[in-house]
């Protein structure tokens, strides 16, 4: 049984911005990642550039100095492990955390390696910074698991001179469907809503519809997935039934949070936002000594925390746990 202050369950930028506070506060904490550190970020599309400027993403009062306007995936998976080697921040790569237990002085905590074996440890708070990523919104239409449809996007090469669907309308449908047209696919947008959400970056914008004008992009409006089959995808367009013949399906539909490990924890939630409930000046929640930081906290809007906001969280927190420990 391994013994710590704190364990933190997720090493994405905020469950590590969570671990360096704690770390500045004197306090003691253990991360626990399924994967390596910036797991999410390592899955993110290969040319992926950040909407955020280099210091819009600096953890732990660590600078992230970019000479360019937005540092893209590359550099930030530079930055996150650059941060980790000199903070020397304690992390448990490639365990996946299984369980949560009340014990008589806080908590027992499970993972599980990759191997099988398993790993306790005992602390007296947890901080679960577990994000969204691994989770996509499915649509519930037949034939989503038929093996030419994705959820998450890499590269545009493979698709060359294909014919695509995209599902979806902000910003990852909108980034699939301009490097699938930069690699010579043909993409074809199917988006529910009747004109561009709000959500796009404004300086993508320009771009994408200068390929639909030019005929590069395909974008349908009004477009709920009816079926999607293996020679195409059967939509309902403006209420009125259509076929359209793809080779391959990416459906951007967005992620959600896996609550299970709140509700292990016996945390509670808000039903209409799907947003657990918590104190926004300690983000902890229902539960005594169980917190939460990063997009976890945003419940179902995958729009509210991002990297740039999130990474506060674990000042709110060591400053609690601070107080309540009586550590200076
Ligand atoms: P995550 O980064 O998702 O980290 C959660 C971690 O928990 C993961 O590493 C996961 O492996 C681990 N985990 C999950 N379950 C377990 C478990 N049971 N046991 C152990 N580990 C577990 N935000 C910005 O601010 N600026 C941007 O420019 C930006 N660009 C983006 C571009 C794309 C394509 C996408 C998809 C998102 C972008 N975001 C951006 C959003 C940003 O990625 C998220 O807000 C951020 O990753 C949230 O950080 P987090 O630490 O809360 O969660
Ligand atoms: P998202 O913002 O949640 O958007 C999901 C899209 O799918 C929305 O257009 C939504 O429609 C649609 N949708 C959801 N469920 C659906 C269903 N059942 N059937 C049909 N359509 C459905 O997801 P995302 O675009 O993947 O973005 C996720 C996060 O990553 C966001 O925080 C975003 O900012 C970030 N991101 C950033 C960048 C970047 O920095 N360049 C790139 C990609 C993603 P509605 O519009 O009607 O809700």
């Amino acid at each position: 049984m391994m013994n710590t202050d704190v364990i933190i369950i997720g090493g994405g930028p905020c469950g590590l911005a969570a671990g360096l506070s704690l770390k500045k506060a004197g306090i003691q904490a253990t991360i626990i990642e399924k994967g390596n550190i910036a797991h999410t970020i390592y899955r993110y599309p290969t040319h992926q550039t950040f909407f955020s400027s280099a210091d819009k993403l600096e953890i732990g009062g660590y600078p992230f100095v970019h000479e360019e306007r937005k540092p893209r995936k590359i550099h930030a998976l530079t930055y996150y492990r650059e941060v980790v080697k000199r903070s020397g921040l304690s992390i448990a790569s490639y365990e996946t955390a299984v369980n949560i237990d009340r014990s008589e002085s806080g908590f027992n905590v499970t993972s599980k390696k990759s191997d099988g074996s398993i790993i306790e440890y005992t602390c007296r708070a947890v901080v679960l910074a577990t994000g969204y990523y691994d989770h996509p919104n499915m649509m519930n239409v037949p034939g989503e698991d038929l093996p030419h449809v994705f959820h998450y996007f890499k590269e545009g090469h493979p698709f060359f001179d294909k014919d695509i669907a995209v599902i979806g309308g902000k910003n990852s449908a909108i980034d699939t469907a301009l490097e699938l047209q930069k690699c010579g696919a043909r993409p074809h947008v199917f988006y529910r809503g009747s004109a561009y959400s709000p959500s796009i970056k404004p300086w993508v914008l320009p771009d994408f519809e200068a390929c639909v004008k030019n005929g590069q992009i395909n974008m349908s409006f009004n477009s709920e997935v009816i079926e999607i089959r293996k020679d195409g995808i059967l939509v309902s367009v403006n209420g009125t039934e259509k076929f359209f013949s793809c080779e391959y399906c990416f459906a951007m539909t967005g992620y959600h949070p896996d609550h299970t490990f709140l509700k292990k924890a016996g945390v509670k939630f808000d039903q209409d936002t799907g947003r657990p409930v918590y104190h926004p000046e300690t983000m902890e929640t229902s539960v005594h000594n169980v917190f939460i930081a990063g997009v976890i906290a945003a419940g179902n809007n995958a729009n509210e925390i991002f990297i740039e906001n999130g990474r506060f969280h674990g000042d709110s927190i060591s400053a609690c746990l601070q107080d309540r420990w009586n550590r200076t």
